[in-house]
């Protein structure tokens, strides 16, 4: 089978089963977006997922995402752990950052940005600090701050569901703190939770961004 059949067939899979899912939830499938997460895969996978349509990119290490992203036009999303050398490049080549948990972080985002981004901020769902995310109370300050900045957009909360913890359990938790948290910031309605082995869980817990990779692109 060539690489683009291959690419193909896991891409239709995929969003059938958004569909379905999204339906069984009594929700609609457009209001979901898919980011397919494109980490460790060349640009010629990038280049063949454009080709089938696909428009937002996602990638976790700013070294092999900056090539891809001048490589392929799309929207590229970064959801990996930040690292404050590598924001400026982040900034150049990202329109949608999924893992900010870090005030001093946003602050060299405002810094280096020279176009708008859309920030979600990621949550700790099981109070360890080595896999990322803000504490809960720590989204409130992070958020104000966000939201008071004329230039840059808060999109909402991200969450990877604990290893520890069932997904149905994560994204219940994921949900309540996001419909809490609109009530400060209504405009952030954008939930990014769910990857290859939990988005229909996820979209059943209102997530309006899945992050994919190796459901589409095979394993890596
Ligand atoms: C790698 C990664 C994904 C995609 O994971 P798959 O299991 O390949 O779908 C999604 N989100 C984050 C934060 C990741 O690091």
């Amino acid at each position: 089978m060539s690489r683009s059949v291959e690419i193909a067939r896991g891409l239709e899979s995929v969003k059938a089963r958004i569909q379905t899912a999204a339906i069984k939830a009594g929700r609609e499938p457009d209001e979901i977006t898919l980011v397919v997460v494109t980490k460790t895969f060349p640009i010629s996978d990038v280049e063949i997922l454009k080709e089938l349509g696909v428009k937002d990119f996602g990638e976790n290490r700013d070294g092999d995402a900056a090539p891809k992203a001048g490589a392929v036009p799309g929207t590229w999303h970064f959801q990996g752990q930040i690292q404050s050398n590598k924001l400026k490049s982040i900034c150049a080549w990202a329109h949608v950052i999924h893992s900010l948990d870090d005030l001093r972080h946003f602050k060299l985002i405002a810094q280096f940005a020279r176009h708008p981004l859309e920030i979600f901020l990621q949550c700790n769902l099981d109070g360890r600090e080595d896999r990322g995310g803000a504490s809960i109370h720590s989204l409130y300050p992070l958020a104000q701050m966000i939201s008071a900045d004329p230039v840059h957009r808060l999109a909402g909360l991200m969450a990877v569901a604990p290893l520890a913890l069932a997904p149905e359990k994560a994204f219940a938790e994921l949900q309540g703190i996001h419909m809490a948290f609109m009530k400060d910031f209504p405009d952030a309605t954008g939930l990014s939770a769910g990857m290859s082995g939990d988005f229909e869980i996820a979209i059943s817990y209102g997530a309006t961004h899945l992050r994919i990779g190796s459901q589409i692109m095979g394993s890596r």
